[in-house]
């Protein structure tokens, strides 16, 4: 049976056997390639530690039981403090339709925007800043764009081991048409490595350096003078702003990447959790789109800016508005028109006026006892986000919790309500890949125990909370068919996230179903330079570098090859353990000569509130300052605790995406 993979934002199609899982070569993502993590799949449908019943305070009891429960914290938080005293906190390993159903019962029938995802950690700081500089939340390019591309800038992307079959895809470019690799990065990454050119930045100082590109291509005469006249406005104030900024490379890498750059029209910029994780994110994602905008260099065959998203369903959470800035289907909050239409088409009688709490403010407020019941589903904000140990806290004191998932994490172990969820290989529904291509997971084996699909609990709620008649779809193929109805309702061509054309999908297309690009009609966005804008034009965005106070450590935090999240489906399987096989903090060999550190002595990382010792691994691809440490380990295998104990709660102030690239810690020999 065909299927999607689980795991990144890459998407990658598979062919599930018995037993057996395999790469399909029909799926245009991958062509039948995967990475390891993908190839290990099977080893990880271990169903022995799963949740399989519902529970109440502990206690075993039916989904009837359950759900009463549930339903009735949530009913009493709203009747005695509104509807801003409940909240959902989701996930991006959601399918699309689970997410249409939490996000329509939040919004339109609670009546709250508290509903966030754990995309927030991921690509928050995009979509900010794709609908800032283009009208809408719209990646431009498709991965063909890296088979064309002469030029491929990876930019905080260890695109080798975190999106690996697309980087394939690149490394085939080199070798076919003598694409250039450059990767921009702190740390000398496997995708280093492979790169023709790496420029290691300082923590945040890639918005330095693509506003230096800019500038550098404005004296090299290198600027698409008639696209910036015919397509875009504010580019004056941009270019203005650009040559503020001091980048601190080294001058000859520089410039070698300047004339690369200026010389190369097809140029893809991939940017990944390295730019968007970051208090100046949206504006350092807002110097790559303005460099491209400035040169042309978008909508046309291998050139563009190119979001890679991380986790499977990334960006068909923001087609469904799971987060809590935005409405539905690319509906916004800021234009009225967009209100009465989600309104009308949901019949929604108490849609929400104005924004959410996004995932760090919204622990606050349930630190803060504003948030008074909290359903959680499928992650793990416990070990995953920043300052862990306070939302620990935060969850040990909210009156009414409820979380939903497969396993038990350190996030379930806080639970008043406690729901079993059916996970990838048992349920049904699609996903949007990072260059919006839709698939098809499906179910190809039972759940264990009771476990039921999360769009199916939301809708239980909905029920037990009276808004039954608009939550009574019996498949996940209706939730589709709505989703994409809703997506063409009074669009007008104002929005370009239309999969209008699949509404009257019939149930037995919809489990046929191959996978598609949208828009339906065509492939790369913006090939004529018209853009989603009241006046069709781009916005070139001013932006230019803060100063930021030095420290002397700045702990970075990122992913291993072979893992996967909180490891709780990778962490199974022994051949993507024995890759590396317990936490280690990564530092420069001056820096470790300066600690009187050598491999393996032991280290304190500490930071306001928390210490974790690790073994020290000495890497002369960490920048002197720097430290590094991977997010997959837990206390549950068996190390120190998560490295989100010692990251700090600092967002980007547009995107409310958390800055992990950079903590300050303190740093002791043990
Ligand atoms: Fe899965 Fe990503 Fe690997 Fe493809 S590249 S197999 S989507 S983890």
């Amino acid at each position: 049976m065909n299927t999607t993979c689980p795991y990144c934002g890459v998407g990658c199609g598979l062919i599930a056997g018995e037993g057996t899982i395999a790469g399909d070569p029909a799926h245009p993502a991958n062509r039948g390639r995967l990475c390891v993590k993908g190839a290990k799949l099977a080893a990880t449908l271990d169903d022995r530690e799963r949740l399989r019943t519902p529970m109440v305070g502990g206690r075993e009891t039916s989904w009837s039981a359950a759900l009463d429960a549930a339903a009735d914290g949530f009913a009493r938080a709203i009747a005695a403090h509104g509807p801003d005293s409940v909240a959902f906190y989701v996930s991006g390993q959601f399918l699309t339709e689970d997410y249409y159903v939490a996000n329509k019962l939040m919004k339109g029938f609670i009546g709250s925007a508290n509903i966030d995802t754990n995309s927030r950690l991921c690509m928050a700081s995009a979509v900010a800043a794709h609908r800032r500089c283009f009208g809408e939340d719209l990646v431009p390019g498709i991965y063909e764009d890296f088979d064309e591309a002469e030029l491929i800038i990876f930019a905080g992307s260890n695109a080798a081991w975190c999106h690996p079959v697309l980087f394939q895809r690149a490394l085939a470019a080199r070798a076919t048409r003598g694409t250039r690799i450059v990767v921009i990065d702190p740390r000398r990454s496997a995708t280093a490595e492979f790169a023709d050119l790496h420029l290691a930045v300082r923590p945040r100082g890639d918005l330095a350096l693509f506003c230096a590109l800019l500038a550098a291509c404005a004296d090299r005469g290198a600027l698409d003078r008639d696209y910036i006249a015919r397509h875009t406005a504010g580019f004056g104030a941009a270019l203005a702003a650009a040559r503020q900024a001091e980048h601190g490379i080294d001058p000859a890498a520089f410039e070698t990447l300047a004339g690369w750059v200026a010389a190369t029209p097809r140029m893809v910029t991939a940017f990944s959790q390295g730019v968007n994780q970051s208090e100046t994110a949206t504006d350092a994602i807002g110097a790559i789109l303005n460099l491209h905008l400035a040169t042309g260099r978008i909508g046309r065959p291998g050139a563009g800016p190119f979001s890679l998203t991380g986790q499977p369903n990334a960006m068909g959470g923001r087609e469904a508005g799971g987060l809590a800035n935005q409405l539905a289907a690319h509906l916004g909050f800021d234009d009225p028109d967009d209100h009465a239409t989600l309104s009308e088409f949901w019949g929604a009688p108490n849609l929400v006026r104005r924004p959410g709490l996004k995932a760090v403010d919204l622990f606050r407020a349930v630190a803060d006892g504003k948030i008074r019941a909290l359903w959680i589903a499928g992650t793990n904000p416990a070990e995953s986000l920043p300052a862990s140990l306070d939302v620990r806290d935060a969850l040990s004191r909210c009156p009414h919790l409820v979380v939903a998932d497969c396993w038990p994490t350190a996030t379930t172990a806080h639970a008043h309500v406690l729901l079993p969820a059916a996970g990838w290989s048992e349920k049904d529904g699609t996903v949007t890949n990072s260059e919006r291509m839709i698939s098809r997971q499906r179910a190809f084996r039972p759940a264990p125990g009771a476990a039921r699909p999360d769009w199916w609990m939301f809708a239980e709620l909905a029920r037990r909370l009276g808004h039954g008649a608009a939550f009574a779809w019996d498949v996940p193929a209706a939730i589709f068919r709505e989703h994409a109805a809703l997506s063409a309702f009074r669009n007008f061509g104002r929005r370009r996230f239309n999969i209008g054309g699949l509404a009257a999908i019939p149930d037995d297309d919809y489990d046929a179903m191959r996978p598609l690009r949208w828009p339906l009609a065509g492939d790369r966005l913006f090939a004529e330079g018209n853009f989603p804008t009241p006046d069709g034009r781009a916005r070139f965005v001013a932006v230019s570098p803060l100063r930021h106070a030095r420290t002397d450590f700045t702990l970075n935090t990122g992913r291993l090859r072979d893992q996967w999240h909180t490891m709780t489906r990778t962490g199974r399987v022994a051949e993507l353990m024995a890759h590396q096989d317990a936490a280690t903090l990564e530092l420069a060999p001056t820096d470790a000569a300066r600690l009187g550190v050598l491999p393996g002595d032991l280290v304190a990382a500490g930071s306001e509130g928390a210490r974790i010792v690790f073994p020290a691994a000495i890497s002369p691809g960490q920048c002197e300052g720097s430290v590094f440490a991977a997010i997959h380990w837990t206390a549950a295998q068996g190390s120190a605790g998560s490295v989100n104990r010692l990251t700090v709660p600092a967002t980007d102030p547009i995107s409310g995406q958390p800055a992990f690239k950079h903590s300050p810690v303190r740093l002791a020999a043990v």
